[in-house]
């Protein structure tokens, strides 16, 4: 389908002169490591996260009440909603009270995605397999579409169990850029250990 046309539900619900959501489709340049994919945090009347892929032009997009989960046991339910600009993968900002989605958006995870043979048969068929590489979410995921009835496709999101995987994952309410500061701050390997050698140092007297 042409990029105007899967966009056109998006411009629909929103008033460009009123949001500051992105209306243009810049052409992006493919990265070779993969397209990309954005999870975006989003504080509307319900918390929930937007699950954003990028395919032909556009980005295809899940509503994820609960979030992704790295556990495969966590079968996450994603509703499919209207597809949104490339643009978008960098939307972070305040949606106005009375806009659609009106609410806080943060980018909670971004990188890039791969699936073998053509993704947009397999989405069309109702079953993705494919490839994260971001700075939270990693390895093989599955997407199926159910026959759950709805206004919306909806959708499961599996994480498929491999060297990425962790048991009970639950998406936290943190920001990326505040993710990064706090891995940062606590290195892997070294987990918060000026912090623990003060609280002994404390606990010692
Ligand atoms: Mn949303």
């Amino acid at each position: 389908m042409h990029t105007a046309k899967r966009l056109a539900p998006y411009r629909r619900k929103r008033d460009f002169a009123v949001t500051p959501e992105p209306a243009d489709v810049p052409a992006s340049p493919r990265s070779a490591r993969g397209a990309a994919f954005v999870v975006h945090l989003h504080h509307a009347r319900a918390r929930h996260f937007d699950f954003r892929l990028e395919l032909e032009g556009t980005l295809r997009s899940w509503a994820i009440p609960k979030g992704p989960s790295l556990d495969p046991a966590a079968k996450r339910l994603a509703v499919q909603v209207e597809d949104h600009p490339l643009a978008y993968a960098r939307f972070e900002g305040r949606i106005p009270a009375g806009e659609y989605g009106a609410g806080k958006v943060w980018i909670w995870d971004r990188g890039t995605w791969t699936a073998p043979g053509n993704a947009a048969q397999a989405l069309q068929k109702g079953q993705l397999r494919f490839t994260l590489r971001g700075q939270r979410l990693r390895g093989e995921w599955s997407l199926v579409r159910t026959r759950f009835a709805g206004r919306q496709p909806q959708w499961l999101l599996i994480k498929v169990a491999d060297a990425a995987a962790r048991a009970g994952d639950v998406a936290d309410d943190v920001p990326l850029s505040r993710w990064r500061k706090r891995r940062r701050a606590a290195p892997v390997g070294r987990p918060h250990k000026a912090v623990r050698t003060r609280a002994e140092a404390q606990a010692r007297g």
